[in-house]
C-alpha cells in the first residue's frame, strides 16, 4: 500500500487562480486577480532593492521590525500581530491547523473563498456550507443562516469581509452580531484582504471586535492594495493566546529578509493607500454604471472588483463572454468554481483597462 494521506485531502478540489496568458494573444489585460494597477509603493521597491544585501544571513524570525511598522500604522500592540511569508493564505492554514480536529465543523458561506473549505477538508473536518441572501445591491452573507448553521461541532467560522467575488460586506453592527451569537469557544476568522478599499462607514475591518474579544481573528494581505501579490505576504492580528499558538507551529523563519524590508516599507506608504482607493472608487462606480447601461446586473461591490451576471441560456452568457473577451485580449474571471457559473468577476484595471474591458462587453452584448 502506498502512503495514504489524511481523510478529506483527496476531497480537496485543485484551486485554480486567474488565468494570466490566452493562446495567441501577445500581452492580455489580466484582470482576473484582483491585482492592483497602480503597483507598489516606490518606497518599498527601493527598500527591496536595498534589502539585496546580507542574504546569506537568515531573516528576524520574530519579524519584529514589520510587525512594529504593522502596529505603529494600524495604531495595533506588535505583540498580537503575527506575519506570515506566503500570503495571508497559509496564515488560514495554520488556524484551521491548530483548531480543527477530525469531525469538527467549520462554517462558511455559499460563495467564500475557496481556500477556505480546502483547509477545513485538509484537516478531516467538516465543511458546513450556508447559502447567501440575493439583496437588491447584490448577494450577501447571511448572518442569521449563519449562526443557524453553528451546533456544537463547530470550531470555526469563516468570513471575508468584503466578500471575493461577491463584492458585498457585513456592516458593522452585522458582523458583531455574528460574533455575539457565537459560542465563546468558536473562532471567528474575518479576512480582510480588501479592507483597504471600502470607503463605506459602517465598515469596520475587525480591528474592534478582535480588540475586545478571545475569540476572533482579522487577517490582512500585502496583495491587494499594496500591489504585493509576487512578495507574498500577510499577517493577522490576533489575541495574545492565538498569537501564542500560531507562533509555536509556523515555521520559525516564516518571513523572508526582503519581505520584512519591503512590508514595513510598503504599510507606511499610506499615501499609495490613499491614491490606489481613489483610483479605485471612481472607476468602480464608472465600471459599475456603464456595464448596466448594458442591461446587464452588477452587484454592488466594496472591493476592487464587480461580479457581472450574464444570462444563464441563449447566446450571451457568461462563458461566451469569457471566450469574447479572452478573443480580445482581456482576461476576466469565470466563477463557476464559486457556484456562480453565469458570473464573471472583472477586477477595476487602469483606466484604459477599464474602458477597453467595458467596450467589449458592450460590444458583446450589442452584437
Ligand atoms: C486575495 C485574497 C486573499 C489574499 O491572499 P494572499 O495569500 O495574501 O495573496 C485572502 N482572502 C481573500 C478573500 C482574497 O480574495
Amino acid at each position: 500500500m502506498p502512503p495514504t494521506p489524511k481523510p478529506g485531502i483527496l476531497e480537496v478540489s485543485l484551486y485554480v487562480g486567474g488565468r494570466a496568458a490566452v493562446p495567441g494573444v501577445a500581452k492580455p489585460i489580466k484582470l482576473s486577480s484582483n491585482e492592483s494597477p497602480i503597483g507598489p509603493s516606490p518606497k518599498a521597491m527601493a527598500a527591496l532593492r536595498s534589502a539585496a544585501h546580507d542574504l546569506q544571513l537568515y531573516p528576524d524570525g520574530s519579524t519584529r521590525m514589520l510587525r512594529e511598522a504593522i502596529g505603529e500604522v494600524h495604531g495595533l500592540d506588535p505583540d498580537r500581530i503575527v506575519a506570515g511569508g506566503e500570503g495571508s493564505g497559509p496564515i488560514l492554514t495554520m488556524l484551521a491547523n491548530a483548531y480543527l480536529q477530525p469531525g469538527d465543523e467549520a462554517v462558511l458561506s455559499r460563495h467564500a473563498f475557496l481556500v477556505y473549505e480546502i483547509i477545513t477538508r485538509a484537516n478531516s473536518a467538516v465543511p458546513v456550507i450556508v447559502p447567501e441572501r440575493d439583496t437588491n445591491s447584490g448577494i450577501k452573507i447571511d448572518v442569521d443562516a449563519m449562526l443557524a448553521a453553528v451546533t456544537p461541532k463547530t470550531r470555526i467560522v469563516y468570513i471575508a469581509n468584503p466578500n471575493n467575488p461577491t463584492g458585498s460586506y457585513l456592516t458593522r453592527d452585522e458582523m458583531n452580531r455574528l460574533h455575539a451569537g457565537l459560542p465563546k469557544d468558536v473562532l471567528l476568522i474575518i479576512d480582510a484582504a480588501y479592507a483597504e478599499y471600502v470607503t463605506a462607514p459602517d465598515y469596520e475591518p475587525g480591528v474592534e471586535l478582535v480588540k475586545a474579544n478571545d475569540n476572533v481573528v482579522m487577517t490582512r494581505t500585502f496583495s491587494k492594495m499594496y500591489g504585493l501579490a509576487g512578495l507574498r505576504l500577510g499577517w493577522v492580528y490576533a489575541p495574545a493566546a492565538i498569537c501564542d499558538v500560531l507562533n509555536r507551529i509556523r515555521g520559525p523563519f516564516n518571513t523572508s529578509t526582503l519581505q520584512q524590508i519591503a512590508g514595513a516599507a510598503a504599510v507606511r506608504d499610506q499615501e499609495l493607500v490613499a491614491r490606489g482607493r481613489d483610483h479605485n472608487s471612481r472607476w468602480l462606480a464608472w465600471v459599475t454604471t456603464e456595464l448596466r447601461k448594458t442591461g446587464l446586473r452588477v452587484d454592488d461591490s466594496a472591493a476592487n472588483f464587480v461580479l457581472i451576471h450574464f444570462p444563464a441560456g441563449g447566446d450571451k452568457t457568461a462563458a461566451k463572454a469569457d471566450a469574447f473577451l479572452s478573443k480580445n485580449g482581456v482576461i476576466l474571471r469565470g466563477v463557476a468554481s464559486y457556484g456562480l457559473p453565469d458570473c464573471l468577476r472583472m477586477t477595476i484595471g487602469t483606466e484604459e483597462e477599464n474602458r477597453l474591458a467595458v467596450s467589449l462587453i458592450q460590444q458583446f452584448m450589442a452584437a
